[in-house]
């Protein structure tokens, strides 16, 4: 475990089976310097016990700077179940998940994401205080990493382009998901020009009837001749074999994990490409979670979500003063408060 390529100093990872209701989870938690580690909780029926905890380890400490970029109160954490979502999801494996999240006390705080749903979070409210979307409004579905992504490509327009509005601009989403199709609706309301793919006939035809987007066949979304390229789909999309085949100047959007590796980032500021760090564009849900303790009305909600747009515009001018790219910029931003947060931490004299 520890020498995990992906361990990256988790604080605890907990591993659990669940006899009776055949629960198989992992629940990893980063970093607690700022807070209590928040993430969702992913049920997918991994090939093998590896991929599951590569997941898991590599999301975890995905929201650890989530949180931090946002000057957040919170860590990172995050949890997998392996099965599958259809046909081995019961109460009582969320029953047993709930038990699992409140023997940590509060040290990880469980949310939705692919394969579990808020009515799943309610379920696990029988056993454990530690959920998100505790409030009526924090049920209601909102668009909150769409209008991140959102924000933060018009921050990345105005700095690569100089321009401070949307209309014309060339933009190819890959993905019409949850994250995707909202997006494309913001820029579609925004005058952009969309170029679009996905792997599912339904999500195709629903942007076609309702957008009239140019629709290319999935494997070309690289190559084709746009100003930016909004990965919404998968991680790892910018790699030794995609990042050469852009054409697009800007990168921004909501996946997860967009680098291959940490060398990409290079990649792309080798060939002129601005990279808007994914953690920082698609930290839309670690705000929509803090707003519920704050003000959960909708409009309160995306406003504070506008923050990325904020804060994408300085990250990216600052990394440009100082001559970095702008993940170099985020990440030691993040590095120096879980720094700070730590040593506070440890001069504070015990209760
Ligand atoms: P989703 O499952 O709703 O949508 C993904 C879409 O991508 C699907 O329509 C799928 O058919 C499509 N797709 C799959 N393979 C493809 C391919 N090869 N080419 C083109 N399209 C393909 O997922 P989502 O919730 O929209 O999340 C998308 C990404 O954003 C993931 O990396 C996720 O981890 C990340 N993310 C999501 C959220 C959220 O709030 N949902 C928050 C932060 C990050």
């Amino acid at each position: 475990m520890f020498s995990h390529p992906e361990f990256d100093d988790h604080e605890t990872v907990v591993f659990s089976r669940d006899e009776a209701s055949g629960l198989t989870a992992i629940i990893a938690v980063h970093n607690t310097a700022l807070g209590p580690g928040f993430g969702g909780c992913r049920m997918w029926p991994y090939g093998d016990e590896e991929a599951a905890l590569r997941d898991v380890l590599r999301l975890s400490a995905g929201m650890t700077y989530k949180a931090a970029i946002c000057e957040l109160p919170y860590g990172g954490g995050k949890s997998v179940i392996i099965g599958d979502a259809g046909s081995q999801k019961t109460p009582a494996l969320l029953g047993a998940m709930g038990r699992l999240v409140e023997g940590l006390g509060g040290l990880y705080i469980i949310a939705d994401d692919v394969g579990t749903t808020l009515d799943d979070l309610a379920v696990m409210r029988t056993e454990t205080a530690h959920t998100a979307a505790t409030t009526a409004a924090a049920g209601e579905p909102l668009a909150v990493t769409a209008h991140g992504v959102a924000r933060a490509m018009e921050a990345a327009a105005a700095f690569a382009f100089g321009r401070s509005d949307l209309v014309g601009l060339r933009v190819a989403v890959q993905g019409l998901g949850n994250v995707g199709l909202p997006l494309c609706r913001y820029l579609r309301d925004r005058g952009a020009d969309l170029t679009v793919c996905d792997i599912d006939p339904e999500r195709l035809a629903l942007a076609r009837r309702e957008l009239s987007p140019k629709i290319v066949p999935a494997e070309d979304i690289y190559d084709r001749d746009v100003d930016v390229f909004a990965p919404c789909a998968f991680g790892a999309v910018l790699n030794d074999e995609t990042i050469p085949r852009l054409r697009a100047k800007v990168v921004c959007g909501g996946a997860n994990n967009q680098l291959l590796r940490g060398e990409h980032d290079a990649a792309l500021a080798a060939r002129g490409i601005l990279y808007v760090p994914d953690y920082l564009a698609n930290a839309g849900g670690v705000i929509d979670f803090h707003m519920e303790h704050i003000n959960d009305n909708p409009e309160a909600v995306l406003d504070a979500v506008g923050r990325i747009g904020e804060i994408t515009a300085d990250t990216l001018a600052r990394a440009h003063a100082q001559g970095e790219t702008p993940l170099q910029q985020t990440d030691r931003l993040v590095h120096q408060r879980l720094d700070a947060a730590r040593a506070a931490q440890l001069s504070s004299p015990p209760d």
